[in-house]
């Protein structure tokens, strides 16, 4: 008996029966544009392996205009279709089962070549489409069509159209993009036309034993989109046009709401798929935020969807389901919705990855393979690198031991989890102690490690991690200055007004901390909807109504050094959330300040080289989030040492520490000892 019936559920489509109810929905992982197929080949099959009952490739464009970005992978010409072949091949021999996506950009599509509706420029595209013409369109529609066909003869067992997150198809259905008064404009019927006639005409030259998955815009998240009657009416109009799985899209790419990120409550969105059960007769697919099994199951319990989507958490851990099935969901590495290694390196031209996998898309290159020689290691610190390196090291059949200071395993994720928006990595830490648990690694807590313990070890790694940068500003007896680390681990009061010193990660995370109130809006996804102004689209056109943020906790003035705009440096996908939610939360940002002095009153300040403009920044409290040194003290001590010693993490490099370079580090270590 399993404790997730529905998830391990196989789905009869007719001329195929998917093993469970799991799509992995499409990624772009970059490595297509690699041009090394062995390696887009072995992502797939790794996660086909894992059992997951379809995947869904990257958005492949028909066409060149079509493409995101110049040079994006596609199916451009009978030419491409070897390459796909090798990654249906290897999925089929893994007993897997693939369906490519097709993904017109329109106007989202990155040159002076992108085509939409109307000449409508999108708010995140420095490019104006060009309007089609009636020829232009017939192309667009061949041009995809031809697309599924070779989809079909390389291999592929379906296809996905994409319909959603605002690109081409998308761009036609909304009145504020397609102005057109020809046929394909105007009125929905015309509006809805493309898509329809996308859906149909790939249907007549698949056939009718090839899965063909239609993406559509549930909610669009933007002004004037689309209403829920005519959600409800395209997804029949597909369904009779031959699609035969419906899958869910949230929020177009211009949308200024959250539909992925970590601080969105998980399956933050199901509500939505569930108001389409039952208005078409072909399965429908749930998708955001969905990352553990448990959350999945209950989604498909409750009656919300047929299947569930995710993508990031195969990044996360491809045996994803073989894991849950196996009874051993505690040792699925979490997706904790971070976005660090996957889209921050797409929206950086870099291959995907994953924090807390860093093999992912890395499987041909970065291999964890048995020790020749199984030999005795030392790891001082269980932060997210002394984790990391040790567990990989038992994996690989070496003796590990792992000595930690603080009572728990954990470093600087144990602080992260405080954050409110950052419950996820709660989840993080419950792997870790769940991997240790099931290893053979000999963990010592609340052992500092000394020089002494140390002897005896074939190799010791040093993961000390960091302290608190102490920056030297001039504190006035009886001011209230304390530190992050107080602050996050609850040791100190703090006051009703607040000066944060530092507007890196920390400091941005130290204020959402201090504004929230009462628990956080992740948790509650009713207040998250009204904090971020999300509507039933059968109330609101597109699901979009004013935000409603609750009042702050406490007023907040976040400050920096750099004469620039504090959070700039911030994640590439995530950056413009954590601004918008402190913006809300009437923080006050300020950059290119001296720090003069701490007074019991506040912060004094002042502006430039000429120190001009000195002013008061009232604070009860004064918090310090001015970034980490080393922890280097037992490192240093080992200096002379006739042992092998490494030093990873934050006791390596302190500068611009993140847990993803970290967890990257002690893993590409400790396959290589
Ligand atoms: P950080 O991003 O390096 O920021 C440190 C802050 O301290 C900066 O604002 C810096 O700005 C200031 N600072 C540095 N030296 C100073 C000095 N001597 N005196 C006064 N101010 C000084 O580091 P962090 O915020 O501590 O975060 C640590 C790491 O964790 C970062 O890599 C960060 O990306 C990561 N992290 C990431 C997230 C996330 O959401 N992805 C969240 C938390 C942390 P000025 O020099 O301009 O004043
Ligand atoms: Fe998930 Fe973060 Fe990994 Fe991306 S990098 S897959 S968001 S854990």
């Amino acid at each position: 008996m399993t404790d997730y019936p529905h998830l391990l559920a196989p789905l009869d489509l007719g001329h195929v029966v998917l093993p469970n109810r799991v799509l992995m929905g499409s990624m772009h992982t970059g490595l297509e544009e690699t041009g090394d197929w062995n390696r887009v080949a072995e992502f797939y099959a790794a996660r086909a392996r894992g059992g997951v009952g379809l995947m869904v490739t990257g958005g492949m464009a028909p066409n060149r205009e079509g493409g995101v970005f110049p040079g994006a992978a596609g199916l451009y010409s009978a030419a491409d279709i070897a390459n796909h072949r090798l990654v249906t091949s290897r999925v089929h021999a893994a007993g897997g089962r693939i369906a490519m996506q097709i993904l017109h950009a329109g106007r989202y599509a990155m040159g002076k070549d992108c085509v939409s509706a109307s000449a409508v420029k999108s708010p995140i595209s420095p490019f104006v489409p060009h309007e089609l013409d009636e020829a232009g369109i017939e192309k667009q529609i061949a041009d995809i069509v031809t697309a599924a066909a070779r989809a079909r003869e390389a291999g592929y067992d379906g296809v996905e159209v994409m319909g959603s997150e605002g690109y081409f198809l998308n761009q036609f259905l909304v009145a504020h993009v397609n102005r057109r008064t020809d046929r394909w404009g105007g009125s929905y019927e015309n509006r809805m036309r493309l898509p329809v006639e996308v859906v149909a005409r790939v249907r007549q030259a698949v056939g009718r034993d090839f899965i063909l998955i239609y993406r559509i815009s549930m909610l669009d998240l933007v002004p004037d989109g689309s209403t829920w009657d005519e959600v409800v009416a395209l997804a029949r109009a597909v369904e009779t046009a031959g699609a035969s799985i419906l899958n869910t899209g949230i929020g177009w790419h211009e949308a200024r709401v959250p539909t992925i990120a970590t601080s969105v409550p998980q399956a933050g969105f199901a509500w939505v798929t569930q108001k389409m059960m039952g208005q078409v007769g072909i399965p429908v697919i749930a998708s955001n935020r969905i990352n553990r099994p448990e959350v999945a199951e209950q989604v498909l319990a409750s009656g919300a969807a047929d299947m569930v989507s995710m993508a990031r958490p195969f990044l996360a851990d491809p045996d994803f389901i073989a894991k849950t099935a196996a009874g051993q969901a505690a040792r699925i590495a979490p997706c904790i919705a971070c976005n660090q290694a996957c889209l921050d390196h797409i929206y950086s031209g870099k291959v995907a990855s994953c924090l807390v996998n860093p093999r992912a898309c890395h499987e041909t290159e970065l291999r964890i393979e048995p020790a020749s020689v199984p030999r005795r290691l030392a790891v001082v610190g269980a932060g997210p690198a002394g984790l990391s390196a040790a567990l990989t090291l038992d994996r690989r059949g070496h003796r590990v031991t792992l000595f930690e200071a603080a009572p728990q395993i954990g470093g600087q994720l144990l602080l992260a989890r405080e954050v409110p928006g950052k419950e996820e990595f709660r989840g993080l830490v419950a792997w870790y102690e769940a991997m240790v648990a099931a290893s053979r690694i000999d963990l010592r807590l609340n052992h500092k490690a000394t020089v002494a313990d140390l002897r005896g070890h074939d190799d010791v790694i040093i993961a000390t991690g960091v302290r608190p940068r102490d920056p030297g500003i001039a504190v006035q007896d009886g001011a209230h200055v304390v530190s992050y680390v107080d602050v996050l681990s609850h040791k100190v009061q703090v006051g009703p007004q607040v000066a944060i010193l530092g507007a890196g990660g920390i400091g941005f995370d130290v204020a959402e901390f201090l504004v929230e109130t009462g628990e956080s809006p992740t948790l509650h996804p009713a207040a998250w909807r009204c904090e971020w102004g999300v509507a039933d689209p059968a109330l609101r056109r597109g699901g979009l109504a004013e935000p409603r943020p609750a009042a702050p906790a406490r007023q907040v003035t976040l400050l920096q050094r750099k004469p620039e705009k504090p959070g700039r440096r911030l994640g590439k996908t995530t950056g413009w959330i954590h601004r918008a939610s402190l913006q809300a939360k009437a923080v006050r940002m300020i950059g290119g300040v001296n720090y003069e002095e701490i007074t019991r009153d506040g912060l004094r300040i002042s502006f430039g080289p000429e120190r001009r403009d000195p002013q008061l920044i009232p604070a009860d409290t004064v918090v310090l989030c001015t970034g980490q040194v080393s922890e280097r003290a037992l490192a240093e001590e080992l200096r002379a040492w006739e042992t092998a010693v490494h030093i990873i993490g934050g006791a390596d490099l302190a500068t611009e520490l993140d847990a993803k370079r970290a967890i990257d580090q002690a893993t590409r270590l400790a396959a290589a000892l």
